[in-house]
């Protein structure tokens, strides 16, 4: 990606690296033609809507509901005399609910270019209905061995048995779907280079989801639960920050520049929030009775920065959580995991035909 780094300079413009920190209802109307806007300064609500999606805010409050969906969000928005007024990260999380194509522009040699035009130059121009091929990313490997678990276990190790019994159950599943793994063994892999496979296998009008799989870890035995994760450049609480932190490690800064890191749009964003969504809640029924969900949640993992296809990142379970260490390392937990993510990948490629 060197040439591409010297070839365009991309330039987000409001949302992804606000100039401001906050932005007011009418000017987020302004974005786009098809957003309706209602504000009611009686009853501190506010409504906005975009083709069919609504999502309905409260003065004060930290969370929307969109549809049956409740969105916890980091800050509140609130009105300002009769001005509603969205903090930045919820301005973002707002666009990114209704699917709004962002204001980010990538310049060509000085001529401005839509970034899926950038996207397309360096993937090729179109993009299928439905998806291609799955890449499941096995955390960590080689010199990396990611958190330690009891009786020598390694992160390294579960997430790549994790990973093989997940494409077995794949391929089964989606026949017509190419499965990878970015790596069948315990090797090294920077962060960056993940993502970089990944989006390679990005031709024509293919596309596909990218999977990372990992364990947790914590200081306290009895953290449990399992949590999927989406990209996001304003992770939401200081939790999601010391995870991310330990995930990206091992990045150099080549990856933090990467002009990849850049190439998030309003698409990508939105698909990868819906993924994460289906997999929590299909690997809620599946896991039921051996590891609860601690839910979604946005982070700035370097794994997903770099990609150009819907990516989530899995902790599976605690690592440092006897009970959770030894379930995981089992059959019968591997293959609940791998049918939740399964059935998740199957609801997800009909709504994205239907889209
Ligand atoms: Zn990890």
């Amino acid at each position: 990606m060197t040439s591409a780094r010297n070839t365009f300079f991309l330039v987000l413009l409001g949302i992804l690296f606000p100039l401001h920190a906050e932005m007011s209802l009418s000017k987020l109307k302004s974005m786009s033609p098809g957003i309706q806007t209602q504000t009611d300064p009686l009853s501190l609500k506010a409504v906005v809507s975009y083709r069919k999606k609504k999502v309905l805010m409260a003065d004060g409050e930290k969370f929307f509901i969109a549809g049956a969906y409740r969105q916890y969000l980091n800050e509140a928005p609130f009105f300002r005399g009769t001005e509603f007024i969205l903090p930045d990260s919820v301005a973002e999380e707002v666009i990114s609910e209704l699917g709004i194509p962002v204001g980010i522009r990538a310049e060509k040699n000085g001529t401005k270019t839509d970034i899926r035009e950038a996207v397309a130059l360096e993937t090729k121009p179109r993009r299928g209905a439905n998806f291609s091929f799955i890449v499941i990313d096995p955390g960590h490997g080689g010199k990396d061995p990611g958190a330690p678990g009891p009786k020598g276990l390694q992160e390294k190790e579960l997430a790549l048995k994790l990973s093989v019994t997940l494409a077995t159950v794949l391929k089964k599943k989606f026949p017509d779907k190419k499965i990878y793994l970015t790596r069948g063994d315990d090797r090294f892999l920077e962060l960056g280079e993940r993502s970089r496979l990944a989006n390679k296998l990005m031709k024509g009008d293919n596309w596909g989801v990218f999977i990372s799989i990992h364990g947790n870890a914590s200081l306290s035995p009895k953290s449990h639960g399992f949590e999927v994760y989406y990209l996001s450049l304003n992770p939401e609480n200081e939790e999601s920050r010391r995870v991310m932190l330990r995930e990206n490690q091992s990045s150099g800064p080549a990856d933090v520049r990467s002009i990849e890191s850049w190439m998030l749009n309003a698409r990508i964003q939105t698909e990868s929030k819906m993924l994460a969504r289906l997999m929590n809640s299909r690997l809620s029924s599946r896991l039921e009775g051996l590891v609860s969900s601690r839910g979604i949640k946005r982070a700035d993992f370097a794994v997903l920065r770099g990609s150009l296809m819907p990516a989530i990142l899995v902790e599976a379970g605690y690592l440092t959580n006897p009970r959770e260490a030894s379930l995981m390392t089992g059959w019968k937990y591997r293959t609940r995991f791998a049918l939740g993510i399964a059935e998740a990948l199957e609801e997800f490629s009909v709504k994205v035909q239907n889209e």
